[in-house]
């Protein structure tokens, strides 16, 4: 949903003017705008965000790469589900990394799907053998494959908060019976051919979130990203081992770097020190190499 109240979090100069464009909301990462005729331009900058604070400085061509990446995989998801993209035809200022897209009815439903088990989804198993109400059999391990994959939604969190992993039945209560069963259906259906697509790519898709939403004659979309490091966990296939941490195709590098050698402590609520141009042009290496990797095309 397009939250227009939300304080903007970030400093107007990170914001470009864009003519013909209005501001509507900035994410941690994102920006959004509404264009004159309704439409909405969905700008992915190169902003990179760890432990929910946004990092300094930018990773070079990281909005390029994840947008580019999200629309390989709008079209390679095409016969399954419709997607929001109306054209990448964008003004000037923002080519490369902004999607044009068809403003829709947000579904306040975070659709998660997860065919392994790590995260939020391994801590909520250890403590309750269950992940968001589906129980799981007992003996999995950190990176273990689920026999099968399981729809695990959140709800959206206010502006600064976690989002909050919820069960099946409060997904009902929120949107109705038929449009919870719609979003585990499709979630489901979309998660199966990604993960199938990757796979042969030699990447495992561990798990991933979707946002749908309506148009006005009631078909329910997938919008937002999709299937980008930034909404998923990618993990080199071959070097998967349950039982630890995965490697992983995300900022797990910056993770290691502010938790293991910045010296930053993050219970201080202090934001973290600047990324060293090392961890950033590794970061970067790693985003093109999932892309190039996935897609088989090259990021120059
Ligand atoms: P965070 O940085 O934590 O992700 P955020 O979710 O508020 O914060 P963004 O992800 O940048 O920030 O925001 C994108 C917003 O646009 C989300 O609220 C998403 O639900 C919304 N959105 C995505 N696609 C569409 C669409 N087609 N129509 C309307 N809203 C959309
Ligand atoms: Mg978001």
């Amino acid at each position: 949903m397009v939250a227009m109240t939300a304080p903007d979090p970030l400093a107007d100069a990170a914001l470009r003017v864009i003519p013909g464009a209005r501001h509507l909301h900035s994410g941690k990462v994102r920006d959004l705008y509404e264009l004159d005729g309704g439409s909405l331009l969905m700008v992915a900058s190169d902003r990179i965000s760890a432990f929910d604070f946004v990092l300094t400085p930018d990773i070079p061509d990281k909005g390029q790469i994840l947008t580019r990446m999200s629309l390989w995989w709008f079209d390679q998801l095409e016969r399954l589900v419709p997607n929001h993209v109306i054209s990448t035809d964008v003004p000037a200022e923002v080519a490369g990394r902004a999607v044009l897209c068809e403003r829709l009815e947000m579904v306040p439903v975070e659709c998660v799907a997860r065919g392994y088990l790590t995260g939020s989804g391994l801590l909520d198993y250890q403590a309750t053998g269950a992940v968001c109400g589906i129980a799981l059999p007992p003996g999995l391990r950190e990176g273990s494959r689920l026999t099968e994959p399981i729809f695990t939604p959140a709800t959206k969190a206010a502006l600064g908060d976690h989002d909050e992993n919820v069960d099946y039945d409060t997904v009902v209560e929120t949107v109705g019976d038929d449009v919870a069963a719609e979003l585990r259906t499709l979630t489901l259906a979309v998660y199966a051919k990604a993960e199938e697509i990757a796979r042969e790519r030699s990447i495992i898709v561990a798990d991933t979130k979707f946002e749908f939403g309506h148009r006005e004659d009631g078909a329910l979309v997938l919008a937002d990203e999709v299937l980008t490091p930034d909404s998923s966990r990618f993990w080199p296939a071959d070097r998967w081992r349950p039982g630890r941490p995965q490697q992983s195709y995300d900022k797990q590098f910056v993770r290691d770097w502010l938790t293991r050698d910045s010296g930053w402590d993050k219970a201080s609520g202090e934001p973290p020190p600047p990324l060293p141009g090392a961890v950033v042009e590794q970061t970067r290496s790693t985003y093109v190499e999932a892309f190039q990797r996935l897609t088989g095309e090259r990021f120059e």
